[in-house]
């Protein structure tokens, strides 16, 4: 549920605290005609919510992460919002392979900005530069086309205005890269660390979760938690067995992820509402009833069909409800194997 102007500006002051800003820092906070949804999540640091999975921009001193960049068609505008708060961006960081997190990625690369993503990603997002190599160059027809797509997903009628606008310049830079469009410079391993400014990234891989890439990221001196994709909070989740998932392995994730929270800490989830650490504890504890209903429902005898028509009190008034019989679907054929 998006906020009303009035419970935006009210949290914007809460956050920032209205009178540190200088006047034209605020102008540009409450500019009406952005593309995305701006939240202050700290000092210097804020969630970007709309048209992809939530990302976060991180700024210290002279230095700028941006984590996540959204669907493709949008990497010039989310760019040219960034640079409404910070001189440049110094560094990105994908979470996981997956297109509604790396759209950006063409833009990036095409601007000089180095990428890091896990080891696993590389390939992945190589075979993504491979596919959309033809949508690059599909026309000016599939270019309109998806300008109109992104014209009626912003934040602000003029922020889609402007977004539709420069998808050319998105399509441009994907065409200029071909086939390298997505890939990262540069790859981390399981544990990692990034340097921002004077603030500490932790970077964690813990297993196959949502993918086979997924990286979470600590900043303690803020206090918060980018999940990537292993929060959907109060959704139900996408589980991308193709590429490596695992329900079992995601609950190792969730745990990790608990272990690097306190009561205080700020959860960005990959989707839904901004939250604390109750969001993951709701991850996992979606996982542990979906694994034991499942493992039920074999033990009972019901067939694929009737296990993923299943209705779990526990899940009443998640969202992406279109996902979930896929979602039951995958862990019941997980809780056959082995
Ligand atoms: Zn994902």
């Amino acid at each position: 549920m998006p906020l009303t102007r009035r419970e935006f500006t009210a949290a914007m002051l809460g956050a920032a605290g209205a009178s540190a800003l200088a006047p034209a820092a605020l102008a540009r906070l409450f500019d009406d005609d952005v593309f995305f949804e701006w939240r202050p999540v700290a000092d210097g640091a804020w969630a970007i919510l709309g048209a992809g999975g939530n990302a976060l921009l991180i700024k210290s001193r002279d230095e700028t992460l941006l984590i996540d960049c959204k669907n493709f068609g949008l990497g010039p505008t989310l760019l040219e919002e960034c640079l409404r708060r910070t001189d440049a961006i110094t560094l990105a960081l994908n979470t996981h392979h997956h297109g509604d997190h790396v759209g950006g990625n063409p833009t990036l690369n095409a601007t000089g900005v180095p990428i890091v993503a896990h080891a696993n990603a590389e390939p992945r997002l190589a075979q993504t530069g491979a596919q959309m190599s033809a949508l690059f160059t599909a026309g000016q027809e599939r270019e309109a086309q998806w300008a109109d797509q992104v014209r009626g997903q912003g934040h602000t009628d003029a922020g889609g205005e402007r977004a539709a606008a420069l998808v050319p310049e998105a399509f441009a830079q994907g065409r200029g890269l071909g086939e390298r469009a997505f890939v990262p410079s540069r790859t981390v391993g399981d544990a990692d660390e990034l340097r921002v400014g004077d603030l500490t990234v932790q970077l964690r891989h813990i297993g196959p979760g949502h993918t086979d890439n997924d990286v979470y990221a600590v900043i303690p001196q803020l206090n918060l938690l980018h999940t990537g994709d292993l929060c959907f909070h109060r959704l139900h989740p996408f589980i991308d067995m193709g590429a490596g998932a695992s329900s079992a392995g995601w609950i190792e994730s969730c745990d990790a992820m608990l272990a690097e929270c306190d009561a205080d800490t700020t959860v960005i989830p990959g989707h839904g509402e901004i939250g604390d650490r109750s969001a993951i504890r709701g991850q996992r504890e979606y996982f542990s009833i979906l694994r034991d209903r499942m493992a039920e429902a074999r033990a009972e005898g019901l067939s694929r069909d009737e296990a993923v028509a299943l209705t779990i009190d526990e899940f009443e008034g998640y969202g992406f409800e279109r996902i979930k019989e896929r979602t039951f679907g995958d862990v019941y054929d997980e809780m056959g194997a082995g």
